[in-house]
């Protein structure tokens, strides 16, 4: 391999880039969302590849053995076994893995292969952990990821982190949100634990497991009491308003569920 080439970090969504070279990895100073920095994940993302006990050659289980196969065997061997699975129970007998650690490049391609055979049969694990979140993103925003550039997040005033560790589950983004705090703004961490993210912020809601809705409940029955909400953007973005029902979520409720101050919940 001569030069360098560009790819992104397989450990987590945020996608930070960085360059593979003929020696080692080199940080992607341009790239938008890490500027050239990663987390420590990242920085042993390399560690993988250059593992001893990774996997260098095709290999093939005989009996209770594993022996070491060429490409080409092994090759044809995966296309005899699609298609005698194909011969004998039709494309329903075909079903494809894939992996939350390949590129969306690669998780695309892969589903083009199973399309091509006929299968819808595909899936990987990012669905399972992911599938709360698409639900959620997917009836409130249209769509289920992420609908802003992640550098937003040094735009924002005040920042409300809920059912989240980023500053240890996805530290590069913690970046962004200490960006914005240098210009002013101020950060909420809703979390029973006190972790990495909460001692980012001004203010840490060490809420009691399991009433972060009541807590989101009782931040609109405020809300709505003060008439702070944005009228105009309640009419022309959203729907549903009118059976909004919070009335029974009063601080003073929420605060005996929560165990958070009532005067915290309103400020
Ligand atoms: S935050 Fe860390 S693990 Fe996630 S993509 Fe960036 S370098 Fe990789």
């Amino acid at each position: 391999m001569s030069g360098r080439t560009p790819t992104v970090c397989p450990y987590c969504a945020v996608g930070c880039g960085f360059y593979i070279t003929p020696n080692g990895m080199e940080y992607m100073q341009d790239h938008p969302v890490n500027e050239g920095s990663l987390c420590p994940k990242g920085n042993a993302a390399l560690d993988v590849l250059n593992h001893v006990e990774r996997l260098r050659y095709p290999m093939m289980r005989v009996g209770d053995d594993w022996i070491r196969v060429s490409w080409s065997e092994a090759l044809d061997r995966v296309a005899e076994e699609m298609l005698r699975a194909l011969r004998e129970g039709g494309p329903g007998a075909l079903a494809f893995l894939g992996s939350a650690k390949c590129t969306n490049e690669e998780n695309y391609i892969f589903q083009k292969i199973a399309r091509l055979m006929g299968t819808n049969s595909i899936d990987n694990s990012a669905r399972r952990c992911h599938s709360p979140t698409i639900i959620a993103l997917r009836e409130m925003l249209g769509t289920p990821a992420t609908t802003n550039p992640i550098s937003d997040l040094a735009l924002s005033d005040c920042i409300f982190v809920i059912g989240s560790n980023l500053a240890e589950n996805h530290p590069v983004v913690a970046r962004w949100i200490l960006r914005a705090k240098d210009r002013g703004a101020a950060v909420i961490v809703a979390d029973p634990r006190v972790t990495p993210t909460a001692w980012l912020a001004d203010i840490h809601l060490q809420l009691n497991p399991g009433t972060d809705i009541a807590l989101i409940n009782c931040m609109i029955h405020v809300i709505l009491s003060e008439g702070l909400e944005d009228r105009s953007f309640i009419r022309e973005r959203t729907r549903g308003f009118e059976e909004l029902d919070v009335s029974d979520y009063t601080p003073e409720m929420v605060s005996s569920m929560t165990g958070l101050g009532a005067g915290d919940i309103i400020r």
